[in-house]
């Protein structure tokens, strides 16, 4: 049959030399090879003690943003979730009452919000889609790995930002800096 890549080959069952049928010289061959990269610079680095730099461009863990005062910025609008193409964004809004005035900025908010991780491909198309500047992937912070599948679903407990930083700072050299990483504890969650 024609090849369409024109990289085929045809397999020939020629006879095996006295050296192939020995073995050896193969087998030294190989422990060559894993003794040259035994004793060579490593490309692997030791997770969760050692972490690469990511990009400044890098697409993180996501947070959900809160205005200067402290309120809440997402308004539960859905946009995110429709422009979410995993399907991972899930949410129910509830009206916001006299009392909760300083806890979200809007008068319609996200009572829950949740983000499934395990769907989650990090595009970036729920930041994009937000109309209020709620939701952002940071550059810095990334899914934790786990044993349950459960606790692959994020929500707002894990979510919105502990500390208020400036929208438009979330990548680029911002609050998320390694800097300032380092400065709150490699292992720690700075949200
Ligand atoms: S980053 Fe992409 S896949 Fe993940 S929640 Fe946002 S829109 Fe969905
Ligand atoms: S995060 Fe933004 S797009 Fe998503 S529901 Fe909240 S306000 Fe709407």
């Amino acid at each position: 049959m024609q090849s369409l890549s024109g990289r085929k080959k045809n397999v020939v069952n020629k006879k095996m030399t006295i050296g192939e049928k020995l073995y050896l010289p193969a087998i030294i061959g190989g422990m060559f090879v894993t003794l040259k990269h035994f004793f060579g610079k490593s490309k692997t680095v030791k997770y969760p003690e050692v972490k690469r730099n990511f990009s400044e461009n890098y697409r993180g863990l996501h947070v959900l943003k809160k205005d200067d005062t402290g309120a809440e910025r997402c308004t539960a609008c859905g946009l995110c979730a429709l422009s979410c193409p995993a399907e991972a964004i899930t949410m129910t809004a509830a009206e916001r009452t006299k009392e909760d005035k300083g806890l979200y900025r809007e008068e319609k908010y996200a009572a829950v919000y949740e983000i499934n991780m395990l769907r989650c491909i990090f595009c970036g198309l729920c930041e994009e889609a937000c109309p209020k500047q709620a939701i952002f992937l940071t550059s810095e912070e990334i899914a934790p790995a786990n044993y349950d599948r459960g606790d692959f679903i994020f929500g707002k407990d894990k979510l919105v930002e502990k500390q208020h930083h400036p929208v438009g700072k979330i990548r680029g050299g911002g609050p998320y800096s390694k800097e300032h990483y380092h400065q709150h504890g490699k292992n720690k969650s700075i949200f």
